[in-house]
């Protein structure tokens, strides 16, 4: 279970690669101290047995015999550490000559102490058999291992007149052994006391670096989903630490006010529909409570209901399509289409209301504009424009509707000569239950017109734009008229899933 804590993972894999760094650094400083030793020695006895070799010649010349000359370099031979062998060619042993190692030097330190096992002395019998197996004439390098680290023997043939001898040089390896012996106690000491020394100190710095996470974790189980306007702590905006703490921030900033929108949007929604179930809900009443009435009074009174059971349903319908939209639900089904004949159609379908509104339409249509997006939506994108510019624009005014093409996309101009938005209202206008004018929103709402007059018509004739990969865009307004821009482009991108979020804010928009 400790190994689901950052910190003390953190702290073993600290202390897992010094560990690798530590005991690999041991073992080549061992190894390289082990055969710089060995190729020192070989070195050593190598000249210290031509050496002998000479001096043996040179005895030979003024000796008797072989044998004679044999002993007297022999017992000549006075270096403290190495031992001298001379066999013949049957592998007798001749002669040796030693400063001390072949009789034996006086037991170590610690034999003396514990009176246990003698400093052992070279085993004669084994180096004969190792100067027998190995061929008379050859040079040879021995090693003759013991339980203390054994001897290095360097072995030469040597020509005196009556036969070839071999010398046998011989070191012990005992100091370089204890030596080797330290070495390795010292890394079996020293490694397992510097890596929990890491470990601790690994441990120590993990806790200290992971304090500032600790710290976030605290303060984000703090932060409820009903109050996010709660921030985490940035101790140092520079490092990377701080720099999550600051995305986090900007995340709950965004998730806060995305939960507001939707408050709002829900209390906005909830308003509107209390609006129209209120009235109908009271017409019924005032009708059931008298015992008799006349039937024009039913019809009245049913008219009123049916009228704003109507205007209810449009922005039930209406706030249904904005649901799907925000949850990507609402696909574009395209197909191929002509945007003139499109056009003319909505400006049919309205053209009745307009003339009862004493209002004037106006096509301007190039031919053959094919296209290929969802007719349905982009109707009901047009009729929304349309139907604006006949509710908002007033008897006597005439509306264009024009379509023009461009190389790689369509533009098409609603142009209306009403009296305009006012400029403070303008850049609200997309927003959802956003009007601008909300007496005049409610008196055209009951003139006929499809609108409703909630104040979603905007938002969602912009969604539809930007579903098909284009632009709504009011282009001007003034007391002079308003007018519309649409943006289509000829080849639609990427299918857009979830075309960009309607921007909403209730603070502005002003429900009746
Ligand atoms: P509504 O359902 O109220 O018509 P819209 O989203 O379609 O909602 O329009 C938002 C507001 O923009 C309207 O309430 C109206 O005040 C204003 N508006 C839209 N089109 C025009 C226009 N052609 N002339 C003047 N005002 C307009």
């Amino acid at each position: 279970m400790i190994f689901q804590s950052v910190r003390a993972r953190l702290a073993l894999w600290h202390t897992a690669v010094l560990a690798v760094l530590l005991i690999g650094f041991a073992l080549a400083a061992y190894i390289f101290l082990d055969r710089t030793t060995a190729a020192r020695a070989d070195e050593y006895l190598a000249s210290a047995a031509a050496g002998f070799v000479t001096e043996l010649t040179a005895e030979r010349i003024d000796a008797n015999s072989d044998s004679a000359a044999i002993d007297a370099a022999a017992s000549e031979f006075r270096v403290r550490d190495l031992g001298v062998l001379i066999f013949d060619h049957e592998g007798r042993r001749i002669a040796a000559g030693s400063g001390g190692l072949l009789s034996g030097p006086p037991p170590p330190v610690r034999h003396r102490q514990t009176g246990a096992e003698p400093e052992p002395v070279l085993d004669t019998a084994r180096l004969r058999e190792a100067v027998m197996q190995s061929a008379p004439t050859n040079e040879r390098k021995l090693m003759l291992p013991d339980a203390e680290g054994g001897y290095w023997v360097s072995l030469i043939p040597v020509q005196l007149r009556n036969g070839v001898y071999r010398v046998a040089m011989v070191q012990s390896r005992h100091a370089e052994e204890e030596t080797l012996e330290a070495a390795r106690l010292a890394c079996i000491i020293a490694i397992p006391i510097m890596l929990l020394a890491a470990g601790v100190g690994g441990s120590f710095l993990a806790k200290r670096s992971l304090a500032p996470v600790a710290a976030l974790s605290e303060r984000a189980a703090r932060i409820s989903a009903t109050d996010l306007s709660e921030r985490l702590p940035v101790r140092n905006p520079r490092d990377e630490l701080g720099q999550l703490a600051v995305v986090l921030n900007e995340l709950l900033s965004r998730v806060d006010h995305s939960l507001e929108q939707q408050r709002r949007f829900m209390a906005d929604a909830s308003h509107e529909l209390r609006t129209p179930v209120s009235i109908m809900r009271a017409e019924a009443e005032v009708s059931l409570s008298a015992d008799a009435r006349t039937p024009t009074e039913y019809r009245d009174s049913l008219r009123v209901i049916v009228d704003t059971s109507a205007r209810l349903s449009v922005v039930v319908n209406e706030l249904f399509f904005l649901a799907r939209a925000d949850a990507g639900q609402q696909p574009l089904r395209r197909s191929a289409l002509y945007l003139d004949e499109l056009l003319s159609d909505c400006v049919r379908s309205l053209r009745a209301l307009a003339e009862r509104s004493g209002v004037i339409i106006l096509p301007v249509l190039d031919e053959d504009a094919s296209f290929n997006g969802d007719d349905g939506m982009l109707r009901r994108l047009v009729t929304n424009l349309l139907d604006n510019a006949v509710k908002y624009s007033g008897s006597g005014s005439t509306i264009t509707v024009t379509l023009s093409e461009a190389p790689d996309a369509y533009s098409i101009s609603i142009r209306d000569s009403g009296a305009g938005i006012p400029p403070e209202a303008q850049p609200h206008l997309f927003e959802r239950f956003f009007r601008a004018d909300v007496a005049r929103s409610r008196a055209a709402s009951g003139s006929g017109s499809m609108g409703g007059g909630a104040g979603l018509g905007l938002a969602i004739a912009q969604w539809v734009a930007e579903a098909h990969g284009g632009r709504l865009t009011l282009a001007s307004s003034s007391p002079a008229g308003t007018e519309f821009v649409l943006w289509l482009p000829r080849d639609i991108p990427a299918p857009v899933e979830s075309p960009s979020e309607f921007p909403y804010d209730s603070a502005r928009s002003t429900p009746g």
